[in-house]
């Protein structure tokens, strides 16, 4: 096969497909197909919620950041037929691929909560934080400045599910946010926020240095934390949780869910050999075991030779499209796969709209600092130059101040 001309269809544009396609470049032939037309540093979602960054800062369009040679496609693939090398889409046309890569990621596990799907916010997409701000806002606007107190926190009481990074971080930003709103609104009381954690503590997947930053930022913004808790029901405005036996009912303007994560529905109904959680096995190559063309990584992959606390992240995802590009150019010259043991990069969660806390080095710092050095270290992981100069000068010269939840009338 003439390796220049060899069809290489990439399906995802996250961490894994978008940067194997940017490492391949347009030297080859190679499709990237993604339901949405940009891609979305997920890790600064949270700032997009808070209004510190805007949405172009973190969710740049694909045509700005893929070589023109670059074929994309934006649609939803709707099905993959391995025997004959074909992926369809949701509009019923199909390409058909000499090589192709799997990086279609996950989806919100809602794990069957009653009414979870249909009533919890998720937490993964622009539209889901869009969605989130909406809600806060329009509760607020609902709030009288002379309804008492009580009645007020009932009003505004908001519960994150899940207490690992991603619920930590959005139930700080969600508390520091309304607290600056009753202040602007000058309304009695104080707002609530929930964090409900199945197991006995706030982020399992840390390590003690930085969980001590983090319990210390969930008290200073006054998220109440309800470990060993189990939610049991979902409903429009209530949410029913449960703890040692005893079952609470809470009224809840919203619920958000961030707690869990499954392979993408496409994955699930592609015949690969996969794990007991769905994930697809590969090897050490990241080649699916049964298909030397086809290789997968990201969060739908179980790569064994991974820390445990790298699974389903983006900094393995990253590193992992790195070696996929390698590997696809090296099976489609004949040239031998390569393998890499992928490493921790560190973590850095943001805490609230004034603080982060950083783990770098095996060294852990909180506060402000951090916030700074979180800043910095997400624009060096940017995709592209390009991109990384342009929004690193945004943020040095505009700054990165979040934006109030105004009534909506005000809103610019
Ligand atoms: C809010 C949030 C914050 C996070 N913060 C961090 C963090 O701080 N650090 C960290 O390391 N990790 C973080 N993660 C995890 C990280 O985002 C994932 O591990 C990483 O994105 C996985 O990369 P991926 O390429 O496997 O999947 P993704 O980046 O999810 O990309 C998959 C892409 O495929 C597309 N897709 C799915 N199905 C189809 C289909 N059928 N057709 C076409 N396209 C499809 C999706 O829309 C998506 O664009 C966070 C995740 C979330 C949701």
């Amino acid at each position: 096969m003439d390796n220049k001309r060899a069809r290489i269809v990439i399906v995802g544009g996250g961490f894994g497909g978008l940067f194997t396609a940017l490492d391949l470049g347009s030297s080859y032939d190679v499709t990237l197909i993604s339901d949405a037309d940009h891609f979305l540093f997920t890790p600064m979602l949270y700032e997009y919620f808070s209004g510190e960054v805007e949405e172009w800062h973190i969710a740049p369009k694909y045509t700005e950041l893929l070589d023109e040679g670059v074929n994309l496609i934006c649609d939803e693939v709707a099905n993959i037929n391995l025997d004959t090398g074909t992926v369809t889409l949701n509009g019923n046309e199909s390409l058909n691929y000499d090589v192709l890569v799997l990086a279609a990621g996950g989806v919100t596990n809602f794990a069957g909560v009653a009414g979870a799907a249909e009533h919890a916010i998720p937490f993964r997409k622009i539209a889901h934080a869009d969605q989130l701000r909406s809600r806060m806002v329009e509760a607020l606007d609902h709030v009288a400045p002379d309804l008492p107190p009580q009645d007020t926190q009932r009003a505004l009481t908001f519960a994150v599910v899940g207490a690992g990074a991603s619920g930590v971080e959005l139930s700080t930003k969600m508390a520091d946010l309304l607290r600056d709103a009753f202040k602007r609104r000058a309304l009695r009381g104080e707002p609530r926020v929930l964090v409900i954690e199945m197991g006995d503590r706030v982020v399992p997947g840390m390590g003690v240095e930085i969980r001590e930053f983090v319990e210390d930022a969930l008290r200073q913004s006054h998220v109440e934390v309800h470990t060993l808790t189990r939610v049991v029901r979902v409903g429009e405005k209530t949410l029913v949780f449960e703890h040692n036996g005893t079952e609470t009912e809470l009224e809840s303007a919203a619920v958000v869910w961030a707690g869990g994560v499954r392979v993408s529905p496409l994955v699930e109904n592609v015949q690969l050999e996969k794990n007991n959680r769905g994930l697809v096995l590969v090897k050490d190559t990241l080649q699916t075991i049964a298909h030397a063309n086809v290789f997968a990584l990201g969060d739908i992959a179980f790569y064994k030779d991974a820390a445990p606390t790298l699974a389903g992240t983006a900094q393995l995802a990253f590193q992992q499209a790195g070696l996929v590009a390698k590997n696809v150019k090296a099976f489609l010259s004949g040239a031998e796969l390569q393998t890499k043991h992928f490493e921790e990069l560190g973590e850095a969660v943001s805490l609230g709209t004034e603080r982060a806390a950083v783990l770098a080095g095996g060294k852990a710092f909180g506060g402000p600092l951090a916030r700074q050095a979180r800043f910095a270290l997400y624009t060096a992981r940017l995709p592209t130059w390009h991109h990384r100069l342009r929004v690193g000068a945004s943020w040095f010269f505009e700054g990165t101040t979040p934006r109030p939840l105004l009534p909506l009338g005000l809103q610019r």
